[in-house]
């Protein structure tokens, strides 16, 4: 498998790739809302003349989308939202770019390293031999066929090719209710880690990727593909390590090393640890569950989770994934006394530091809740840290160019809930 390595030493806060999508779609309900380039929001925004559905800021942003717009528009005006809508329209924008050219001479180039566009990897799909993928394909077929027209479907193997491709490597961008997809070349070349040393960013529909820690030449350049203490998608926290339920299963260097040897699976006390970390495993379970069907969280008691994390003590290491996960459910899901939740937070960031390393994005969330409880103690000194050291870990995670005005917002937004108003 071809992974990207390191040209050369990064520093924490260097960008190693900013790159283009190769193909990208906006979602359907945003249409008439945002520049499908920029993905600025706007009243003034301009219509194609050619399809008048895509709209735009201006010129440039126009001129700049065409290069990817240019094959859809003469099929939007003709397309019918079905419930497939991002594989249909990823996938048939992709056989309208790709028809009639050689996938191995579509290329990008990252740190020196060349990927195609048939090097990208895919699913390989025996369920097509199940009754239900085949009736989930069939969907999909028609619904392409009436996007791109019956003279441009491919043959049965390059379409199932293509929907493997877009589904083990597309990515949402936009912000926390995503905009649309992307299918990027070279970005999908990096390997997942559990302990990565880079991560991702979107600026409009490009993907930049940076490192968050000092990372050496010829080191493997990795970042996660999941949250790894799942702050607002607990329903999967589970999935990543391969420990955890035994479903999902990851791979990666850390999570294959024996268990209890990794600095994610660190455990004191062999003898004592096996039924802690079974009932540690089914509350986070149990809440991945409640999330999953939106149940309230409070369902599991601030109680319940005290008295596990005190059975955890001296048996699982601090920097132990379980151990991490329940205290982050504990004081960000759920509520609780102030003075101790922020105790708590204080400890869990710096077990997420010891873990992860000072500049580990989901570190945000930490320091937001810090902000907020500092706000409502009154607190304005360690508030105005917190603040401080949120600004300092965006710009480091997504670019100094793009962290005022995202973070500067957030920390205003809590600054006037605030009861006390410090503002
Ligand atoms: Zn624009
Ligand atoms: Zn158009
Ligand atoms: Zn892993």
């Amino acid at each position: 498998m071809e992974y990207i390595i390191s040209s050369r030493r990064y520093d924490p806060g260097e960008l190693i790739l900013k790159s283009k999508p190769y193909m990208r779609i906006i979602r359907r309900d945003l249409w008439d809302i945002i520049c499908a380039c920029c993905l600025k929001r706007s009243s003034e925004l301009k219509r194609c003349s050619s399809c008048k559905i895509m709209k735009y800021c201006g010129v440039t942003c126009q001129k700049e989308a065409w290069k990817d717009h240019k094959f859809e528009c003469p099929f939007l005006p003709g397309y019918v939202d079905g419930r497939q809508h991002f594989i249909v329209q990823l996938v048939g924008n992709l056989i309208l770019k790709t028809k009639g050219k050689n996938w191995k001479s579509i290329t990008e180039d990252v740190n020196g390293q060349r990927f195609s566009f048939d090097g990208l990897k895919y699913h390989n799909f025996p369920k097509m031999r199940l009754p239900w993928f085949r009736i989930a394909f069939k969907e999909i077929e028609t619904a392409l066929k009436s996007y791109v027209g019956e003279e441009n479907m491919p043959d049965e193997e390059t379409l199932l090719q293509l929907i493997g491709k877009v589904e083990c490597n597309s990515y949402k961008f936009g912000g926390d209710d995503y905009d649309g997809w992307a299918l990027f070349i070279g970005a999908s070349k990096f390997d997942h880690s559990c302990v990565p040393n880079a991560n991702i960013h979107f600026s409009g529909t490009d993907i930049q990727v940076r490192a968050f820690k000092k990372i050496e030449k010829y080191e493997k350049v990795t970042f996660s593909y999941s949250p790894m203490f799942a702050l607002s998608d607990v329903a999967t926290l589970h999935l990543s390590m391969k420990h955890s339920f035994g479903e999902g299963g990851c791979y990666c260097e850390d999570c294959s090393q024996p268990y209890g040897q990794s600095l994610l699976t660190k455990i004191l006390d062999p003898v004592r640890a096996l039924p802690i970390l079974e009932e540690t495993e089914s509350n986070l379970l149990l809440a991945a569950l409640m999330s999953k069907c939106k149940y309230p969280m409070q369902l599991i008691s601030q109680e319940r989770l005290n008295q596990l994390l005190k059975k955890q003590e001296g048996v699982l290491g601090d920097t132990n994934v379980l151990r991490i996960r329940l205290l982050a459910l504990k004081c960000l899901l759920l509520d609780g006394n102030y003075c101790e939740m922020r105790e708590e937070l204080m400890t869990l960031a710096s077990w997420v530091k010891l873990a992860w390393g000072e500049y580990f994005e989901e570190l945000a969330e930490i320091y937001k809740k810090l902000i907020e409880i500092n706000t409502y103690l009154g607190d304005t000194t360690s508030c105005l840290y917190y603040s401080d050291e949120l600004i300092r870990l965006k710009a480091i995670c997504i670019g100094k160019e793009n962290v005022m005005k995202e973070t500067c917002r957030h920390i205003l937004n809590i600054l006037k809930s605030s009861p006390l108003s410090l503002l």
